[in-house]
This record gives C-alpha cells, sequence and structure tokens, in this order.
C-alpha cells in the first residue's frame, strides 16, 4: 500500500518541502512514530472485531495517506495497513471500506484503485450524485489485492480533496445537506455497495467532521443525526453479520466537546447495536424500523 520509497523517507526523515507541505502537518520522527502507532491500533481493532464482531480504535482513519505521500493531516493509512494486516494473517480475504468523513477518502480511493473507473457523471452543486464503479467480483479473493476491496466514500462535494480520485461508490453531497437526506443516501450507497459486493470486514470511517459546526465541513448534520449514521451502519452491519472495525478520522467542531461527543456517541451506538437481542424485539420500534 505505500511504496518502500515513501517509507524510507519517513523513516530517515527525508521527505522534500513540498512532501511535507502537502502533508499539512510538520515531519518529525516522532509523529511518523505516532502514525505507525495508530496503524497499529487499526490493526488491533480489525484483529479485534473478527472475534467480537466490533472493534474501535479511537483514532484512525488517515484516509488522504497515498502509496506514495501523505496529504491532509495523513501519513499513514491505518485502514488500509489493517486490511492488508488481516489478509496477510489469512483472517479475511475481503473488505469494504465505509468512508463517512465529510472528505473524500482520496488516499483509500488511489490505494485500491484496482477496479478502474468508467467516467461518471459529472458532479451536481444542487442533487447528490452518486458515481458507480463496476465492483470486484463477489467472492474475488486471494492474490488479487487490487480487487478484493470496496471502497465507498459519502462527503462534501466542495471541498477537500479537489481531485478526488474514484472509489468504487463515490456520493457528492451537496453543500448543507442535513440529517435525513444523508441517511438516506448513506443507506442507499451501503446497500448499493452490498448488493455487489460481500465483504468479509467492514471499515468503517467515523468522521465527526459531517457536524454543522465542523470548521472544516460545509454539511449540516446534527449530533442526533451523526448517532443515527453510526446506528444505521452497525445495524447493517449485524444484520449481515459481518465484523466492522471503526476508526475516527476527522472532527474539528468550533467546541471541541462536540467532537468528543460525536466521537463517544459512535462508540455508544455500537454497544447499543451489538449488545442487544437480534432480531430486534417489536417492543423496541426505533429498532424495528429496518433501514431508512
Ligand atoms: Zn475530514
Amino acid at each position: 500500500m505505500h511504496t518502500p520509497e515513501y517509507v524510507q523517507k519517513l523513516k530517515t526523515g527525508t521527505l522534500s518541502p513540498r512532501e511535507e507541505l502537502e502533508m499539512e502537518v510538520p515531519y518529525s520522527r516522532d509523529l511518523a512514530e505516532a502514525f505507525w502507532l495508530a496503524a497499529g491500533g487499526s490493526i488491533l481493532a480489525a484483529r479485534q472485531c473478527l472475534e467480537d464482531r466490533v472493534g474501535i480504535s479511537i483514532g484512525g482513519g488517515f484516509h488522504h495517506a497515498f502509496p506514495d505521500h501523505g496529504e491532509g493531516f495523513c501519513m499513514i493509512h491505518d485502514v488500509a495497513v489493517a486490511i492488508r494486516a488481516m489478509q496477510h494473517e489469512a483472517k479475511i480475504r475481503t473488505a469494504m471500506i465505509l468512508d463517512c468523513d465529510v472528505h473524500q477518502g482520496n488516499g483509500t480511493a488511489a490505494i485500491f484503485s484496482g477496479t478502474r473507473p468508467v467516467a461518471g457523471a459529472l458532479p451536481s452543486s444542487s442533487a447528490p450524485t452518486v458515481h458507480h464503479r463496476p465492483g470486484p467480483p463477489r467472492g474475488k479473493t486471494q492474490g488479487a489485492h487490487a480487487r478484493d476491496v470496496f471502497t465507498i466514500s459519502l462527503h462534501q462535494h466542495n471541498n477537500y480533496p479537489q481531485y478526488k480520485p474514484p472509489s468504487s461508490i463515490d456520493v457528492d453531497l451537496p453543500d448543507g445537506t442535513g440529517d435525513d437526506d444523508y441517511l438516506a443516501w448513506l443507506d442507499n450507497a451501503l446497500s448499493s455497495g452490498l448488493r455487489q459486493f460481500e465483504p468479509e470486514m467492514l471499515c468503517y470511517v467515523a468522521g465527526a467532521d459531517p457536524y454543522r459546526l465542523d470548521q472544516l465541513g460545509g454539511l449540516d448534520l446534527t449530533i442526533d443525526g451523526l448517532k443515527k449514521r453510526d446506528e444505521l451502519v452497525f445495524r447493517v452491519a449485524r444484520a449481515r453479520n459481518i465484523p466492522v472495525m471503526v476508526t475516527f478520522a476527522g472532527g474539528y467542531a468550533q467546541n471541541v466537546e462536540d467532537t468528543v461527543t460525536i466521537h463517544s456517541n459512535t462508540v455508544i451506538a455500537a454497544k447499543e447495536v451489538f449488545s442487544t437481542s437480534w432480531p430486534p424485539q417489536p417492543c423496541h420500534p426505533e429498532q424495528s424500523e429496518g433501514s431508512l
């Protein structure tokens, strides 16, 4: 996933000034170590989810790291590292990345770009645009790394990154998208992805930055809407028996407490969904709604 040349630069501190600028965080050996540790945390979350159905790394989600360079505060793509580690350990063959950070998962798309895009419709600023790319064949697995990871990204269209390498499914959301529309598009994209592909692990990148008061985002989700988002993802994963590993990715709310609440709610949602009986009992109407 990362080129040996890039890894060498990180180890020796020999990034060019331009590369460092692009990463948007100042390089230090300690910071590189921190990113490697975060990747270790995501490996642990992945390993754990395969045993417990859900595993959460309270960090990670560095989805702007490319094979040969870092971008947007991301040095090492911990989720990609975790997937490859699980495959290397022969614990899984296939995985799906569902990226709900407000920024498109450009590094993810670049790393898992084996299924190549067909040009989609031009994005519109007035309505969400969904780009479906041909997915990998079901069950296609071992040794075919370029075709064994399906990527979904729901993001604000008018935001970084300007160039968005194609994911398997991209949902380009217009500015100001609120809870109801967002949840409907999420349900639609996830259902569509799972019709095309059967993952043995779901990697949920649960960014807090679709929040309406986020300083780097332009969507309009509430804290409650974000928790519903998490619940939706966990319910689908649970209903289909897909282990889900979670990373937190971005969150830049004006009040840091809001970001903490959103991230904490992800953990609470996981606990609520995975610790209740299944299928849900009729006396819990919230759980018997099915998908949105
Ligand atoms: Zn983000």
